[in-house]
């Protein structure tokens, strides 16, 4: 790297700048930086500190009141070196600033008298002490003063005193300490000299972002403890900038060449009246014959989607509803809606319990309803449902390939047995996927991909080469902030109201053995009344068979104990799939009363008779999931119980337990995860190569983010290539895996 070049470096030339080009970076250094994660200048650089300690106030010693630290410019007068009575070496200065004397005193550091013999001029750091009623500062940070008073020496070493001084998350395991990695970040801004800064001028005045020069030299050197605060939100800013920015163009780029399915659909649909006399297409008629009435949000869901899925661009929306708040039939009429156009739905969900389940609610739901169908002299046919996992194998599954191939079946509800290769679509219009964050990008690709080739030929006509639609839902609410994160690329709708007529969970937490006493006598008690209850056992470390093994036991004890004489039944995650079955059906039934279960009973099983849910050792569970877990309960207008068990062990846990009986929200407990854990937890958990944010805060940056996407949106709509902001094209690309980048800029 050589000094000081114009024109300004980019962000992309400094991450091509390995860190060993830096001053005292060795084979050695470079290793244990790398063993972090920092291979160039650019990664060193965006190393931020993450507290910083002020050493810039310097103090006359006559002035300094015990307890004060301060930096004090003193002399040193005289040097003594000695043992303690327990053998630690001890180095005792006398030194004097001209306003008053001090005893300096240095435990195991013996060097310290080589470096500060009498006469030596030095900044000392530290607190003033008493030591036996002499004032005393022990083991101070210390610059020695070569020139006057000026000490950014000769030698370019770095000031420890009169500085605001960074802290770095040192590496002891790689050992790597912050005072290194301080010294090399400050080297590298001084030999990176100027930066580009690609952000245009208009959005960096309107709102008032500092040079990012000057960012990145105050988050890391700040001349005042006030000036890493713009730094910060510059840095920040552009951090989120370049993810919204990439999202947006995304977006644009699914779009650009997509050719969509015209479905055979209106928004007005969703409106159809309940027995409404006139209902005339598939979904109206799905929609008149509900056994209740949509809700005001299930209508709008079920409006934009249809809007959507008849536009001329493919639909790519998130349907986020919290449990029980009826996403299924958004799901279902919009399969309905591809299905009177003579197309496909599929819908697909992460657990063949989940997929028996949904397909037993569509069966039901679409049950008696008919199609046209242009090959039949009737000229009308059922509505054909079918399911597809792992375990359809033989002759069933040969049959459902062939209706899926030939058309004959028009829903298909499954889990990722979809995906095998040997599934085929006659012409999948809508893609439907449930507990999206419980699939890969890759894998929702893939059932895309299966429909755009099920549509690919020519015998599709005006339809041919167009991509299916997309409807992703999600159960578990996420905050606004992190969906713009996570799914900035999608179109997002929100079912905000419950359907009428849920009694809230009562949830109580139950920390003493009375109190769960009595989350058992309630068991009994609701049981007695014809109703069933879940027990969730505790979450056990080790593997699924581990697991396993613990709920056995415990459906053992309860027996023996508190719910002697009821009838239970085991649920888990290691029994064979037609045991599940029977185990689900036998609970659904009434054969069984109390479901003792694992955590597979978490997601969408929906059992309206089900009143009670117990959670043993609830502290050890996230707050989305038992969200999720008390989700099985309250499903009907019964009143319903949800017991959390146990004492809290952490504060955290304290935290989400509190928020569980506070709040029924699963937004408001959403944000409260955010709270108590951080975003990195949440963010990383759900979606690798998003690691660009690292300053930048979820919850503090709020407003922030939505500048960054209101800025990238008009950017975009104006330089839908960036052709014109070539420096803010090259700077995201840093951030994308090549292909895609390659999708994102392909021309
Ligand atoms: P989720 O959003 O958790 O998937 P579901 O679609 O499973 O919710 O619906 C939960 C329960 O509520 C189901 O039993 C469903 O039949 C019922 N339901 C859905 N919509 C309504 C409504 N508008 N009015 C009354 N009950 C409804
Ligand atoms: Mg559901």
């Amino acid at each position: 790297m050589t000094p000081t070049v114009s024109p300004a470096r980019t962000l992309r030339q400094l991450a091509e700048i390995p860190v060993s080009r830096l001053h005292g970076v060795g084979e050695h250094k470079a290793k244990a930086l790398a063993s972090v994660g920092v291979e160039t200048v650019f990664d060193l650089l965006t190393t931020y500190p993450y507290r910083y300690i002020d050493r810039s106030r310097r103090a006359d010693l006559a002035e300094l009141a015990v307890g004060e630290e301060a930096v004090i410019l003193a002399t040193v007068r005289a040097v003594r070196a000695r043992r303690t009575r327990n053998g630690r070496s001890l180095v005792e200065l006398t030194v004097h600033d001209g306003t008053a004397g001090l005893k300096v005193v240095f435990f195991n550091q013996a060097w310290r008298a080589r470096q500060l013999g009498a006469g030596t001029e030095a900044l000392f750091f530290g607190k003033l002490d008493t030591f036996r009623g002499g004032r005393q500062m022990t083991n101070p940070v210390v610059d020695v003063v070569v020139g006057g008073d000026d000490v950014a020496d000769a030698e370019g070493r770095r000031r420890r005193t009169m500085r605001i001084v960074p802290v770095y998350r040192a590496s002891a395991k790689a050992g790597l300490s912050s005072w290194e990695i301080g010294s090399w970040v400050e080297e590298a801004l001084r030999r990176s000299g100027a930066l580009a800064d690609p952000l245009p001028e208009a959005p960096r005045r309107e709102l008032d972002l500092v040079p990012r020069d000057l960012a990145f030299h105050d988050i890391h050197v700040p001349a005042t403890p006030a000036a890493h605060a713009p730094a910060r939100r510059r840095l920040a800013f552009d951090e989120l900038f370049r993810l919204q920015l990439s999202l947006v163009l995304r977006r644009r780029a699914l779009e650009e060449d997509a050719r969509a399915i015209r479905h055979a659909v209106s928004a007005r649909e969703a409106l159809a009246r309940q027995r409404d006399g006139a209902a005339q297409t598939l979904v109206q008629r799905f929609l008149a014959r509900l056994p209740f009435q949509p809700t005001a949000a299930q209508r709008k869901a079920m409006a934009a989607v249809f809007a959507e899925m008849a536009g001329p661009l493919p639909m790519h929306r998130l349907l986020q509803g919290d449990v029980g708040s009826g996403k299924t039939i958004v799901a279902v009429a919009g399969m309905l809606a591809a299905v009177q156009g003579g197309h496909q739905g599929a819908l697909m969900v992460p657990t063949e319990v989940l997929a028996e389940q949904h397909f037993f609610s569509v069966r039901g739901l679409v049950d008696g309803l008919s199609v046209s169908d242009p090959g039949r002299l009737e000229g009308e046919r059922p509505v054909a449902a079918a399911l597809l996992t792992s375990r359809t194998t033989g002759a069933e599954r040969a049959r459902l390939r062939a209706g899926l191939e030939s058309g004959a079946i028009d829903l298909v509800v499954g889990t990722h047995a979809l995906l095998t290769d040997d599934v085929g679509f006659h012409s999948l219009g809508l893609v439907v996927i449930d507990e999206q964050h419980r699939f890969g990008v890759e894998q929702r690709a893939r059932l895309r991909d299966k429909g755009r080739a099920s549509l690919s030929s020519a015998a599709h006509g005006r339809t041919a080469g167009a991509d299916p639609d997309l409807l992703v839902m999600t159960a578990t609410p996420i905050p606004r902030t992190a969906a713009m994160v996570l799914f900035g690329d999608l179109d997002m709708v929100v079912l905000d109201e419950m359907p009428p007529g849920r009694v809230p969970v009562e949830t109580v937490w139950a920390r003493t053995a009375a109190d769960e006493a009595r989350a058992w006598g309630r068991v009994r008690a609701e049981v007695q009344e014809g109703r069933r209850a879940f027990v969730v056992c505790p979450l056990v470390e080790g593997s699924e068979r581990v697991q396993a093994r613990s709920a056995t036991e415990e459906l053992h004890r309860l027996a023996g104990g508190p719910l002697r004489g009821l009838r239970l039944g085991l649920l888990h995650g290691q029994m064979a799939p037609a045991a599940k079955e029977h185990a689900m059906g036998e609970f659904r039934s009434g054969e069984v009363q109390v479901l003792i279960a694992t955590t597979v009973v978490e997601v969408g099983v929906d059992v309206p008779e089900a009143t009670v849910m117990v959670v043993e050792d609830a502290g050890r569970f996230g707050i989305a999931q038992l969200h999720q877990l008390r989700g099985r309960v309250g499903r009907s207008n019964r009143a319903s119980w949800c017991y959390l068990l146990g004492a809290a062990e952490t504060e955290d846990a304290a935290g989400r337990l509190g928020a569980m009986v506070r709040t029924h929200d699963g937004f408001e407990l959403a944000e409260i995860d955010l709270e108590l854990r951080g975003e990195g937890t949440i963010l990383g958990a759900r979606q690798k190569g998003r690691s660009d944010l690292s300053l930048a805060s979820l919850r503090r940056d709020a407003d922030l983010l939505d500048e960054a996407r209101r800025i990238a949106e008009a950017l975009v709509a104006s330089d839908p290539r960036l052709s014109s902001h070539g420096g803010l094209a090259d700077e995201i690309r840093l951030f994308l895996d090549p292909e895609e980048e390659a999708f994102l800029f392909k021309s």
